[in-house]
C-alpha cells in the first residue's frame, strides 16, 4: 500500500520492523562483544532500534571480509558491463523500496518525509545507477612514448575503502561514494554516524540481493571514537571516503599518518555566503531562495547559504522579502506529506544551536525572526541583523536554521568577505551583471558557485571544497580519482 497522508505513514511507522545489526560478509550479525545503543526518533523521543555499538573486533571482521573478496576478485575483476548491471539492479531495488526507505529516513534524523521521498531515496538510486553507468565507458590512455616502447596509463580498483558519513543526508551521502567506490571495484566498509545508521544497515540487504557478491558492502553501525576511530586507524584499509565536520576530517589525516598512509578524501563543513546585490534580477525570488538556502533540511545541510550579504541599498527591502518567505518554514510534523520544515536530529544538537543563538545576541546581533525557543526537536528559523563577519555566528558552521546577514558597499567588500572564511565548500550571487557575475563566481573560493540561483547540480558536476571544506570530489567523473589508482606499465618493444 502506498503510504500518501498523515496517518497513512504513522500506521507504517508504527508497524516498521526495523533492522540494527550490523551486515558483515553477507549477513546480519550483533556486535562480537554484543553490545549495542538505543536509537530513539527526534520526532516522539521513541524507540527505533537497539543498534549494533561496532568495535574495533567488528571492523576487523568487516575489512577482512572486503579484503578477502576483493583479492579473490569476484567483484574487483568482474567485468565492468557485469558490475554495471548488478549495480544498476541496486538502484532500482532503492527505488522500489523508496517508501520505506524515505520513512526510516524521516524517523532516524526527522527530515520531512516529502523530502525524503523527493531527494534522498531518487537522488541515492541516481547516484548509485549514474556511476555503474559511466564505468564501462571510461578507457586508459597510451603514453607518447619512443618507438622502442609502450607506455599504458591505466587505472585499478584502490582495494578495501572505509566510508564514514554524516547524519544530515544519511543515504545520499553514502551513495555519492558507494556508486563510484563500488563501480570502480572496490569492496567498501561503511560506517553511518550514530544519529541515522537506519538506511545504511537496510540497504546492506538489498545491495545483495541485487547480486552484489558477499564481503563487497558491509556496514559497521557504531559511534566515531570506536568503529569510526577503528576504520581509520585499520592498516589493511587503502583509503577512507568521509563526509561530516571538518574537526573529524582533521582527526582522519592525522590516523592515517600514524596508521598506514592510507588515502583520505573528506568532504567537510561549510559557512557559505550567498550574496544579493542590489542589481539582483528579482529580489522577491532571491529572498524566496535565500530562506530555503537555510531552512532546507532544518539548516542542517553543509552547504547552507548561512551568511547572507546583501548590499546595503537594498537591506531593508529584502528582509522583508525574507520575512515573508521564511514564514512558509514553520516547524510542522515531519510525517505530513505537507510539511517542508521537520525536526532537528536530536535535543543534543538543539541546544548547540541555541547555544550559538546566545552568542549572537551576546555579541549584539539583532534578533529580526524567531526566537530561539525550541519545542521537543523542533526549532523554528533564526534570523540576526547587523552581523559582522567576525562574531561567532559568522564564522562557525552551526549546522541548523540560523541566518546572518551581514550589509556591504561595493563588490569589492563583499568578496573580501564572503572569502574571509576558514571554508570554501560553495557560495552564491545574484546580480543581472554579466560582467559582474562572472568577475564575482571567478573571485569566489569555493568549490561550488551557483550564480541567481542557491544549490542546483546534478552528479554531472563534482561536488566539494576549498580550503578547510575538504579535499577531492563527490560526483561526475571526477570521483572517480579518489576509488582508484593509477597505474604506469612500461613494455619494451
Ligand atoms: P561528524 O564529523 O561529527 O561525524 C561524521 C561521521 O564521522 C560520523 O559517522 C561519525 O560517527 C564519524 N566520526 C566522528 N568522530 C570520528 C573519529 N574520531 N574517527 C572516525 N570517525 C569519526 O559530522 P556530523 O555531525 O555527522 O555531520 C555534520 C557535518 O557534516 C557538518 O560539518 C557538515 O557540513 C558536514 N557535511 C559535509 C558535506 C559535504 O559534502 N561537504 C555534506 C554533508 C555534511
Amino acid at each position: 500500500m502506498t503510504a500518501t497522508t498523515r496517518q497513512d505513514w504513522s500506521e507504517r511507522a508504527a508497524a516498521l520492523a526495523i533492522e540494527g545489526r550490523c551486515f558483515i560478509d553477507g549477513s546480519y550479525c550483533a556486535a562480537r562483544d554484543l553490545r549495542s545503543f538505543d536509537k530513539n526518533s527526534p520526532l516522539d523521543g521513541r524507540k527505533l532500534a537497539a543498534i549494533a555499538r561496532g568495535s574495533a573486533d567488528d571492523i576487523d571482521r568487516a575489512v577482512a571480509a572486503a579484503r578477502r573478496v576483493f583479492s579473490a576478485g569476484h567483484w574487483s575483476r568482474m567485468a565492468p558491463v557485469q558490475r554495471k548491471r548488478i549495480l544498476i539492479r541496486f538502484a532500482d531495488l532503492l527505488e522500489s523500496h523508496a517508501q520505506e526507505l524515505a520513512l526510516l529516513e524521516t524517523l532516524d534524523m526527522g527530515k520531512p518525509i516529502a523530502h525524503a521521498l523527493a531527494t534522498d531515496v531518487p537522488g541515492a538510486a541516481n547516484a548509485i545507477r549514474w556511476s555503474a553507468e559511466a564505468i564501462d565507458k571510461v578507457y586508459g590512455e597510451v603514453a607518447a612514448t619512443a618507438e622502442d616502447q609502450l607506455g599504458l596509463v591505466t587505472r585499478e580498483a584502490v582495494g578495501v575503502v572505509g566510508v564514514i558519513v554524516p547524519w544530515n543526508f544519511p543515504l545520499l551521502m553514502a551513495s555519492w561514494k558507494l556508486g563510484p567506490a563500488l563501480a570502480c571495484g572496490n569492496s567498501v566498509v561503511l560506517k553511518p554516524s550514530e544519529r541515522s545508521p537506519l538506511t545504511a544497515i537496510r540497504i546492506a540487504a538489498l545491495a545483495c540481493e541485487a547480486g552484489i557478491p558477499e564481503g563487497v558492502l558491509n556496514v559497521v553501525p557504531g559511534f566515531g571514537a570506536e568503529a569510526g576511530d577503528a576504520l581509520s586507524r585499520h592498516m589493511d584499509v587503502d583509503a577512507i571516503a568521509f563526509t561530516g565536520s571538518t574537526g573529524v576530517a582533521k582527526r582522519l589525516m592525522v590516523a592515517s599518518g600514524q596508521s598506514n598512509l592510507k588515502r583520505v578524501w573528506t568532504e567537510a563543513g561549510g559557512k557559505s555566503p550567498n550574496i544579493v546585490f542590489a542589481d539582483a534580477p528579482d529580489l522577491s525570488a532571491a529572498a524566496t531562495s535565500a530562506a530555503s538556502a537555510i531552512a532546507y533540511n532544518q539548516g542542517q545541510v553543509c552547504t547552507a547559504g548561512s551568511r547572507l550579504l546583501v548590499q546595503e541599498s537594498v537591506r531593508e527591502e529584502f528582509l522583508e522579502h525574507l520575512r515573508v518567505a521564511l514564514a512558509t518554514w514553520a516547524p510542522n510534523d515531519a510525517l505530513d506529506p505537507a510539511s517542508r520544515y521537520g525536526a532537528m536530529v536530536d535535543a543534543q544538537h538543539l541546544e548547540s544551536v541555541q547555544g550559538y543563538i546566545a552568542s549572537g545576541l551576546e555579541e549584539g546581533a539583532r534578533l529580526v525572526a524567531g526566537t530561539g525557543e525550541g519545542k521537543g526537536c523542533y526549532l523554528a528559523p533564526v534570523v540576526f541583523d547587523g552581523v559582522r563577519n567576525d562574531m561567532r555566528i559568522a564564522r562557525e558552521e552551526i549546522f541548523g536554521a540560523v541566518l546572518s546577514v551581514i550589509s556591504f558597499g561595493n563588490t569589492e567588500e563583499a568578496v573580501a568577505i564572503a572569502n574571509d572564511t576558514p571554508y570554501g565548500l560553495a557560495a552564491a550571487l545574484w546580480t543581472s551583471s554579466l560582467s559582474r557575475a562572472h568577475q564575482v563566481a571567478r573571485a569566489l573560493r569555493a568549490g561550488s558557485v551557483w550564480v541567481n540561483q542557491y544549490s542546483g547540480g546534478d552528479m554531472t558536476a563534482p561536488f566539494g571544497g576549498f580550503k578547510q571544506s575538504g579535499n577531492g570530489r563527490d560526483r561526475s567523473l571526477h570521483a572517480f580519482d579518489k576509488y582508484t589508482e593509477l597505474k604506469a606499465t612500461w613494455i619494451r618493444l
